[in-house]
């Protein structure tokens, strides 16, 4: 391991800021060293300490001690990767300063935590108000004595942020947030306080309200950010969400406070945008699983997508029996979360960007699968998925393209499937790379077709191959009292599929009813647990030798 506490980089940021102080720890030498402005302020021994933890610990607020032992515990255990805590230590006059401190654990290649490396931020030197939004900053809020009162506080964010800055900008990003924070102002009567928390969260600060007044002042909030209008007149829609937690004197502890505002707004986000949810155990063990797989899902993509493995699923011709392809559907497991369904990890690879590296994978897998398929078994095509992400972060056409030509294959039995249920907020763009991917040779099928409120709108804007009917429109057909609009959904879609000259996949055929339906209808590729479910590669290359016998 080479000596991370005289790394250049160590100097270089040491005293990049007065209201900053770094430090890095050898962990198995237990030695660190810290920034000379920490050595100053905080009248250390030397810039570098042996046992620091100690020492550091009694610098502690007895107040805070808990919360900081506990987190560090948790890192040096092994049991947490990053530090993150806010507490109050004594400086060398003797006064206690409020400090934020991020840190990560990094490992050797044995795996045996090796060095520890952190930052702490003083808050007492930041301002008051925000420099942007004009309203009060999240320091100002950590001032407040939750014990001195009961009541609520609202953690609000604005849904999809990324995507509205990727579309518009960032300066409209900023005019965005500066108009929600004006009305969050313009809410607020009495003692109630709003705070620009973080990036695009909000805190609403209500002394003396209930859950109900709370979720009735989330209402007002969202009814009055449903859009904003730019200053050169564009009209933005947005939606909101909040985590919710109630403080009282026998329960304000400041940190419990903001982790379940944090964990809670991100339960709401993923599971009921646009809504409000109150902090509970069952919502904080939820999350805790959600960390874990993000945690596991990150060590996977850091060791070559270790535990990713691709399971296909058999595509057959609905004039016959064969099977013509398959899709290629991702399965993954972690090291601690075992039981984890794409419906579940890919929404977060998709959160957190990582379905970048992730998608780039599944595609050139399937690339060289296809490869070693067509010369066993001739003519097969195979469907993968892409995220729209990819299309919009990644150089994808040219990764595909050089997929492609490093392993060979034509790019005519390759079909890449973009999921119809994400937010396309720009067909035009989208439409000119699907127009590029078809002239390169690839095909397009648009997924889960028919489910998004906007099907109609992105078949005429986007140019694509096919198109795959959503599984919840045919599962039931044969014994749902409401099959006959199904029936007919599925009906009008054929229809038109065919004036357009696009081929249909139905999937979600689970029995043999709903085949001899769905076949007498005339789509081109079906696909469903009747057929097979998702198999491994070498249980789907024994249905492609066997056939499967329907
Ligand atoms: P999808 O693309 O709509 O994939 C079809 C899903 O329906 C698969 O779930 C499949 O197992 C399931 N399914 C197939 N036949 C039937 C059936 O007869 N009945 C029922 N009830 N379900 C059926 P899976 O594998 O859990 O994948 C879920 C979703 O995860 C996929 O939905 C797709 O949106 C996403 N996904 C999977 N692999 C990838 C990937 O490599 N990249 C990306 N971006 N998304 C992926
Ligand atoms: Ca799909």
């Amino acid at each position: 391991m080479e000596d991370v506490l005289n790394n250049p980089l160590f100097e270089a940021f040491a005293n990049a800021s007065d209201n900053v102080y770094i430090y890095v720890c050898d962990v198995k030498k237990d030695l660190s060293r810290w920034s000379p402005n920490a050595v100053s302020f905080f009248d250390l021994p030397g810039e570098y300490i042996n046992n620091a933890g100690e020492l550091w610990g009694e610098k502690i607020h007895p107040e805070d001690k808990d919360v900081y032992f506990n987190d560090i515990g948790a890192v040096f255990s092994g049991k947490k990767k990053h530090h993150s805590c806010q507490y109050r230590a004594v400086n060398r006059f003797g006064k206690y300063v409020w400090l934020e401190c991020k840190g990560s654990m990094l490992k050797d290649e044995n795996g045996e935590l090796a060095t520890f490396a952190g930052i702490m931020t003083r808050l007492d030197r930041q301002n008051k108000y925000d420099t942007l939004t004009g309203i009060l900053t999240k320091y100002e809020f950590y001032e407040y004595d939750f014990s001195s009162d009961s009541g609520i506080v609202l953690l609000l964010g604005v849904d999809g942020f990324r995507s509205i800055i990727n579309t518009y900008g960032y300066y409209y990003g900023d005019e965005l947030l500066t108009a929600i924070a004006k009305k969050l102002q313009s809410i607020c009567t009495g003692h109630q306080r709003a705070y620009r928390f973080n990036g695009d969260e909000f805190i609403l600060l209500l002394p003396g309200a209930d859950r109900e007044s709370a979720a009735s002042i989330f209402r007002q909030v969202r009814s009055e950010t449903g859009f904003i209008e730019t200053k050169d007149g564009k009209r933005i829609d947005i939606s909101i969400s909040a985590g919710a937690v109630e403080f009282s004197e026998a329960c304000c502890e400041k940190d419990e406070i903001v982790s379940g505002l944090e964990l809670t707004l991100s339960y709401v986000k993923r599971t009921n945008k646009g809504d409000i949810g109150f902090y509970s155990k069952d919502i904080e063990e939820k999350q805790l699983r959600e960390r874990t797989l993000k945690e596991d899902l990150r060590e996977s993509i850091a060791n070559g997508f270790k535990g990713f493995e691709l399971f296909f699923q058999p595509l057959v011709d609905a004039k016959g029996a064969k099977i013509l392809g398959c899709e290629a559907l991702l399965r993954w497991k972690g090291e601690h979360i075992k039981n984890s369904y794409p419906m579940e990890f890919i929404p977060i690879l998709e959160e957190s960007g990582d379905i970048n590296p992730v998608g780039k994978w599944v595609m050139r897998q399937a690339v060289k699968q296809q490869k070693e398929w067509q010369e066993k078994f001739g003519q097969l095509r195979i469907n993968f998925n892409v995220s729209y992400r990819q299309f919009l972060e990644t150089d994808y056409v040219k990764e595909l393209q050089a997929a492609v030509k490093e392993f060979g294959v034509s790019p005519d039995n390759l079909v890449l499937e973009l999921t119809e249920s994400c937010n396309v907020e720009s067909p035009e763009n989208l439409a000119k790379i699907f127009e590029e991917i078809r002239s390169l040779g690839f095909h397009i099928a648009l997924d889960d077709f028919g489910t998004g409120y906007a099907s109609m709108e992105l078949l005429k804007k986007l140019p694509a191959d096919e198109i795959k009917i959503e599984h919840s429109f045919v599962r039931e057909l044969a014994n749902g009292q409401h099959h006959k609009a199904d029936l007919a959904i599925i009906d009008s879609l054929l229809f038109l599929c065919r004036k357009l000259d696009n081929k249909v996949v139905v999937e979600g055929v689970e029995n043999k009813a709903v085949d001899d339906i769905i076949r007498g209808m005339g789509p081109d590729f079906l696909q469903g647990y009747y057929y097979s479910r998702p198999v491994c590669k070498a249980e789907f290359e024994e249905m492609l030798k066997s056939g499967i016998g329907c």
